[in-house]
């Protein structure tokens, strides 16, 4: 008898502590939800004070990052107008050389970024500066040229959409489950007639690509090179180089209709010598598809500025390329050296894209022309 009742108390006692448990809990997990890593919404320090009361909240709930807080610009040095790498690959294949990535050293490229703090966005927000990297991380571009097979490669036998895990695009999917946060960002200058090299995939992989956040870019529609015909070695007029750049966007669009192709990658790095025909590379049309590149990247040889850093010239931007062979110090493990050693001069984020902040000495590297609708933050 005895004995059953202690078996009823404890049950209740048991009862008691498990209630007050999900309790706890359950304000825990309301005083930091909605919010993860990836969706972050800063609001910007007001004082000292209050960040020291946050930082005690920090620990209370260290299971789940309180995106809600403050960040200390500062103590993370954040910086803004630094320097962002747009990275420039051409084919993935088995054999490295120039202007080919093997799949192991693509890999290690990513795992070496994600290790030293960089963060992939797109070529979009790049040109927007809607940068919203995590806190103190750096922002990176990821560009492939060609548009060849070994970039998007369907191993599609009976008629099914596998992707080749050695293909590029096999390869940021993988890394993208691994590490979600590096996230699955890259922009593809592809060229015609046929895109990746296989005729039957050509607009699932468009799809493909667009459905998950990746984007399409222009890189001429027979990779013509803008300063002359290399057949003819005549300097190519309006016409032809609007007829390179507009026929691009005509077929991207009657593959996916409306989709805004508003960057280019020149091929061969060469751009009209005048500058009035430059313009056409910029805005133009064809056949009645009018199309302006909001970015124009160039082949070589260094990082690039956000585009509201007052040297940033959006008709050029510079690009590394993400090689070890043949670098002459200007590759991708050349200049993650040099900002490893230099981290002031690094784009650091603080998270938010909807404000620039950056130490206040440098302010007049800012374009206050090109910020748009963005707080501007500059700090002590
Ligand atoms: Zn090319």
């Amino acid at each position: 008898m005895l004995k059953q009742n202690m078996k009823k108390l404890l049950l209740i006692v048991i009862a008691i502590l498990l209630i007050i448990t999900a309790c706890t809990e359950n304000n825990h997990n309301s005083s930091s939800s909605v919010n993860n890593d990836e969706d972050q919404q800063i609001v910007p320090p007001t004082n000292d004070k209050e960040e020291s009361e946050n930082n005690e909240e920090d620990i209370v709930s260290s299971d789940n990052q309180d995106t809600q807080q403050p960040v200390d610009l500062k103590s993370l040095k954040v910086n803004e107008l630094g320097k962002i790498m747009v990275l420039m690959y051409h084919d993935i294949g088995e054999e490295e050389d120039i202007w080919v990535r093997t799949p192991e050293n693509l890999r290690k490229d990513l795992k070496t970024l994600h290790e030293k703090g960089y963060r992939v966005i797109g070529m979009k927000d790049f040109i927007e500066g809607n940068i919203d990297t995590p806190p103190g991380t750096t922002p990176v571009v990821i560009t492939f040229d060609d548009g060849t097979k070994g970039q998007f490669n369907v191993l599609g036998e009976d008629g099914e959409f596998v992707i080749d895990p050695d293909s590029a695009v096999g390869i940021l999917d993988e890394f993208n489950r691994q590490y979600p946060e590096f996230g699955l960002k890259a922009t593809f200058y592809v060229n015609y007639p046929t895109p990746f090299r296989q005729k039957e995939w050509v607009e699932r992989k468009f799809e493909y690509l667009v459905e998950n956040g990746m984007e399409i870019g222009n890189h001429c529609y027979n990779h013509e090179n803008l300063r002359m015909d290399l057949d003819t070695k005549e300097t190519r007029d309006a016409q032809s180089i609007q007829e390179a750049i507009g026929k691009h966007v005509k077929s991207t669009q009657e593959i996916i209709p409306n989709y805004q192709v508003d960057s280019l990658a020149l091929p061969y790095g060469a751009g009209p010598k005048d500058a009035e025909l430059y313009n056409y590379v910029v805005q133009g049309s064809f056949e009645g598809t009018s199309y302006h590149n909001k970015a124009i990247l160039l082949v070589g040889s260094n990082p690039a500025r956000p585009s509201y850093h007052k040297d940033t010239n959006m008709a050029r931007v510079p690009r590394i390329r993400a090689s070890e062979m043949d670098t002459q110090n200007t590759g991708l493990y050349d200049w993650l050296e040099y900002l490893d050693k230099n981290p002031g001069e690094r784009y650091i984020s603080d998270g938010d894209p909807n404000t620039i902040s950056f130490p206040k000495e440098l302010e007049d590297q800012l374009d206050k022309n090109r910020t748009g609708d963005k707080t501007i933050q500059p700090y002590e």
